[in-house]
């Protein structure tokens, strides 16, 4: 267990406990522990309810009594939690001194690190021709390494990557098919249309891309042996089970976490025997993906050799990666799956790394907050900044306060204490958490971040027990468990008043577009029934949230829909140069008072509209006017804007048609994601101010300047969702369920979240939907479940192992029924003197997530070249340091990587090929500024699958199976064409429907008799009455469901035209815009980490 296994001081629960060895529990529920002195809180029976019980009712008071402790607790992995394990008095660090903020040298100004002349052998400058043969880059099981004498690249000073392409695209010329799609809209693709003839940019193909070219082989990739057989391969057996990451120390010397490897020598005698073994790896598995590696390495002593020149005597010199001999996605999740999913997660121990995202599991909170609200790049921090910059690893969580649970999950507890409100240390005002320390027999306690001794007020004094543990840890949740609320008094509230409860404003616009569209019309009949459903707090019987209209084209109208009212009252402001509400009484209703006249109003809008020849429209003033409206109801809320066009009608925020393709790969082309007037943060920091959040959504039949529009919404915690060339017909069902998903989900208002750090560390950068006037506070007009804000953490002095470092995440906000209330997020992570344990506690996933986020903020200042640069030379440096000190050693040849890293260079190409980085042709200038802007919010499974997406093939299985099946690698030649497939990321969703797919499979599907008579680029499969059918719509189903946004589903044949543009989601292979193919980027990193070593 790489968690801290010195003792604590104390044992952490003092009670006698025979049940749970592993986990002191009995003091839970049964015991009458909080006898002692009467709590100001009601009884809280258990730390487990996170998994066993069901979620507290209501608020306020802390739940009654929870009965009996749960029965089914987990074997705690180990005899201690991590309770005990913090600061007795002494540990900590004290104040920090002399702070200085480092910058990792990867994130300095965007620069291609210098690449280090490697030359031993010469170089051949041979670029498109036949593959050195010395080139074998060969996968070996052991250890998750990949050994390959790549021929030695001439030095390459600074060159920026360029995939290795084929003749054709080093040319400049692409095919001139429209390829792409990320946003599949209403109308077909824009295939074909628009760029007639278009030409990427070239791009650059350094004159070396040849040097690791060996594995690109112009023909079809044949899945034939390519190379000596891999140590390993002889293991036929399953994937040793071991949880993720949370590898035994290896039995010697060797660092843990390290590969190993064999020293070179001649290959091992079993070498031919190991043959058959070969087969295993045929269908992309990469041997016992998760174990640790250690297992492995000493019975193949050869190892090394593989990739070393005078290797063994090899029946055929290997022409290229064997694919199937790289690392897998699909097979360190499906690994992770079936290592992890069984079991519940327990918190209870410090720097333990969660399952993946991809895993389905449960959590028991018992002190940490869940991986669902928290997850880390590494849950082990290298304990001084010079080892992390040795590392380059960055140090950051992703943080998902509002995160929903599901059903089996309780939502955290409310404690309420009172007019006293939430005890804090006095000194750096973190919450009381379980890590704490009571001294001096309760009366004081000493803060786990910064050591101050504080006094514990007499209400809530309460016995230490002879652990030094509070007798009544048990039952108070910020005693015992990682999240938890408080419910926060008037010194909390904005001028010290308690909220009233927020509204909602749907501002709908009803110029030409909107109303030929047919988008009025559809909007306005769902949103008759849509009200119904407002967010509503525990038990509520209706919704607290009020609500109001505001119609607008070039000028804006009001609605007065005040319950008296036997009809709706309109009131027109056309000086939107200088927004005023022109009504207060009548504007914001309750639904169930108004009801009459609001459906009455909902009836004659689009009436009143449906000839309108207005086709200019303003914004700015628009969401000016429903902030307004808010500040003068004195709440807190949200906007709903439905919007079509660029606004150029005169009035402040109007924007001109600036999109400029040409701008793409020039030092310009940042311009093109920066908005074009200054009004719009001026506006959102008013809206910040006042807890107004923005939702826009879109409908553009052209370039809108998503850049610009969708600032408002990014700055005040909003969502922004585009619906190009909008059509009732096709996109309807699209809309309507991103509608009603974001209408109804639970938001927080006028919310401030802080991050507090123990001493040593904290927090300097932080990404997301958010709005910051201060280098800590992150303020959110509104924040969401489906929202997470990135924080990236610096030394500032040194940590130790024995402390480990904490997190305390507060964020206060406004619930939907207008309480003030405090959520607190807790975790502990490790903290390492050696590089190894960092590299073993690392995730993967979420190192993508803040790489990506860090690369798209980085193309507001940078050109776009430099950040990818800037991001292959950070991954580099990642690996290369693993390489020169957690590595045994072992011929350059080959590339080792991390067991918990060693998909970082499958992911990190998918970053780098995505549409904001590398754009294809028809790419818009507004699709790159959604994606920029979409990723920003992303959490950890969200990025997961967006920049790797999910190919799941629908045939191979038996048609009776019904679990989901499992996904292959995203790669063309994973593709059968006798197969279905359907393909997701998150936003789009393909259904492949291969050429040669049986007669019955396409009648059972489509209900048509042939191949040639399924519609191409067919939306909505039909619905018959067979088992295959139901089957793959009960799939789709299920896939939309785990998304937060409606994914259209899109039918390709093919061959067909339409093919190009689920292509692009093959990421695996090389894109039509100049993106390496996985193999070919595996070699360049290769090459780089050899670089830097060197
Ligand atoms: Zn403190």
């Amino acid at each position: 267990m790489n968690v801290n296994q010195s003792a604590p001081p104390v044992p952490p629960f003092g009670q006698p406990q025979p049940v749970y060895p592993g986990y002191h529990q009995s003091s839970y529920g049964g015991q009458p522990a909080s006898t002692a002195a009467p709590t100001p809180y009601g009884a809280y029976n258990g730390p487990v309810p996170g998994y066993q019980q069901t979620p507290p009712p209501g608020v306020s008071r802390a739940p009654a009594s929870s009965g009996a402790p749960p029965t089914s607790t987990a074997q705690g992995p180990c005899g201690q939690t991590a309770y005990g394990q913090f600061g007795q008095g002494d540990v900590q660090n004290g104040p920090s001194s002399g702070v200085q903020m480092q910058r990792l040298p990867g994130s300095q100004p965007f620069a291609s690190a210098p690449l280090a002349p490697v030359v031993s052998q010469p170089a051949v400058l041979q670029p498109y021709g036949p593959p050195p043969t010395s080139a074998q880059v060969t996968a070996q099981l052991a250890g998750m390494q990949i050994s390959g004498a790549v021929a030695p690249a001439p030095p390459t000073s600074g060159l920026g990557y360029g995939p290795p392409t084929s003749l054709a695209s080093a040319s400049g010329s692409f095919p001139n098919s429209g390829l792409y799609g990320s946003y599949p809209q209403g109308q077909a693709p824009p295939l074909g249309q628009g760029h007639p003839g278009a030409q990427l940019p070239p791009r650059s193909v350094p004159p070396q891309a040849s040097s690791f070219t060996p594995s690109v082989s112009g023909g079809p990739r044949m899945p034939s042996m390519t190379g000596p057989l891999l140590p390993g391969q002889s293991f036929g057996g399953p994937p040793v089970s071991q949880p993720n990451h949370v590898s035994s120390p290896p039995p010697q010397a060797l660092p843990p976490g390290t590969q190993m490897t064999g020293p070179p020598g001649p290959p091992p005698p079993m070498h031919s025997a190991q043959q058959p073994g070969y087969q295993l790896q045929q269908n992309g598995s990469f041997g016992p993906a998760r174990g640790p590696q250690s297992n492995y390495g000493s019975p193949y002593p050869g190892a090394a050799t593989f990739g070393s020149q005078p290797g063994p005597p090899q029946p055929l010199p290997p022409k290229r990666l064997d694919p199937d001999a790289i690392p897998s996605p699909i097979q360190v999740i499906e690994d992770d799956r079936n290592n992890r999913g069984s079991e519940p997660f327990v918190t209870g121990l410090r720097g333990q790394v969660p399952p993946l995202v991809t895993t389905n599991f449960l959590v028991k909170d018992q002190g940490n907050a869940s991986p669902r609200y928290i997850r880390c790049t590494s849950y082990n921090i290298p304990c001084t900044s010079d080892m992390a910059k040795q590392a380059q690893v960055p140090l950051a969580a992703v943080i998902k306060p509002l995160a929903r649970l599901p059903p089996e999950e309780a939502s955290p507890y409310v404690v309420d204490h009172g007019e006293s409100g939430p005890l804090r240390c006095n000194r750096c005002k973190a919450y009381m958490c379980p890590f704490m320390q009571f001294v001096e027999g309760g009366r004081r306690f000493q803060c786990c971040f910064c050591s101050c001794i504080n006094d514990v007020p007499p209400q809530y004094f309460q016995h230490l027990d002879h652990t030094g543990k509070r007798v009544d840890a048990y039952d108070r949740p910020e005693l015992s468990l990682g999240s938890y609320e408080f419910l926060a008094t008037v010194d909390y509230c904005k001028n010290n008043k308690f909220p009233v409860p927020p509204a909602f404003i749907f501002m709908i616009d009803v110029s030409y577009n909107a109303v030929r569209s047919g988008l009025v019309r559809l909007l306005c009949e769902e949103l008759k029934s849509l009200l119904d459903f407002l967010p509503r707090e525990g038990g509520a019987e209706e919704s607290a949230i009020r609500v109001g209209f505001v119609t607008y084209n070039k000028v804006l109208h009001f609605y007065n829909v005040k319950s008296s009212l036997a009809q709706p009252q309109m009131m027109v402001v056309s000086d939107v140069g200088d927004m005023f509400v022109p009504l207060l009484d009548g504007f914001l209703v309750n639904v169930n008072e108004s009801r009459a006249v609001i459906t009455s109003l909902l009836d004659q809008i689009p009436e009143m509209f449906a000839d309108t020849r207005e086709t200019e429209t303003v914004f700015a003033p628009v969401i000016q006017a429903g902030m307004e409206a808010l500040k003068a109801a004195e709440c807190a809320g949200k906007l709903f804007l439905f919007h079509t066009s660029l606004p150029i009608a005169e009035a402040p925020g109007k924007l001109k048609n600036r999109d400029d393709r040409k701008l793409i790969n020039t030092d310009k082309e940042k311009t093109l994601f920066q908005p074009q007037s200054g009004a719009y943060q001026t506006l959102a920091k008013e809206c910040v101010a006042q807890g107004c959040c923005v939702d826009l959504f879109l409908f553009p039949n052209q370039y809108v300047d998503v850049a610009t529009l969708s600032v408002v919404p990014q700055l005040t915690g909003g969502s922004v969702y585009k619906y190009a060339c909008f059509q009732v017909e096709n996109d309807q069902e699209r809309f309507l369920s991103d509608l009603r998903r974001d209408v109804q989900k639970v938001v927080g208002f006028d919310a401030v979240m802080r991050v507090r750090t123990s001493t040593g560390i904290r927090a300097v950068d932080f990404f997301g939907a958010f709005y910051m006037s201060n280098t800590t506070d992150v303020e959110l007009a509104g924040l969401d479940g489906d929202k997470t804000v990135t924080v990236e953490f610096k030394h500032d002095d040194r940590l130790n192992e024995e402390n480990g470092a904490l997190l305390q995440c507060a964020l206060l906000y406004t619930s939907c029924a207008g309480q003030r209330r405090l959520r607190i997020h807790n975790l502990a992570l490790n903290c390492c003197t050696q590089l190894a344990d960092l590299y073993r506690n690392c995730e993967t996933d979420t190192l993508i997530n803040y790489m990506a986020k860090f690369a798209y903020r980085g193309v507001l200042s940078s050109p776009v070249k430099t950040v990818r640069d800037t991001l292959i030379t950070q991954c580099a440096q990642i690996l290369a340091c693993y390489r020169k000190n957690c590595a045994s050693p072992s011929s350059a040849g080959q590339l080792i990587l991390p067991e918990c890293m060693k998909l970082l260079p499958v992911y990190l190409n998918c970053v780098l090929k995505s549409e904001v980085l590398q754009p294809g042709a028809e790419v818009t200038t507004d699709d790159r500024a959604y994606v920029r802007q979409l990723v920003t919010s992303m959490d950890v499974a969200e990025t997961n699958v967006f920049f790797y997406p999910r190919l799941l093939p629908l045939t191979k299985s038996p048609i009776e199976n019904t679990t989901e099946p499992p996904a292959v690698r995203a790669s063309e030649e994973r593709l059968s064409n006798g197969d279905i497939y359907l393909l997701e990321n998150g936003l789009n969703l393909f259904l492949w429907v291969g050429a040669s797919v049986q007669q019955g499979v396409v009648q059972s599907l489509f209900g048509v008799s042939s191949f040639s008579q399924i519609t191409s680029g067919l939306s909505v499969l039909p619905v018959l009455d067979n088992l295959l059918s139901k089957k793959v719509r009960g799939l789709i189903d299920s896939l939309r469901a785990q998304r937060s946004r409606y994914m259209k589903l899109i039918v390709v044949k093919q061959e067909d035209k339409l093919e190009m543009l689920f292509k692009h989601f093959l990421v695996e292979d090389k894109s039509l815009s100049g993106g390496a193919s996985y193999v070919d980027f595996l070699c360049h990193m290769h090459k780089e980490i050899r670089q830097l070593l060197s």
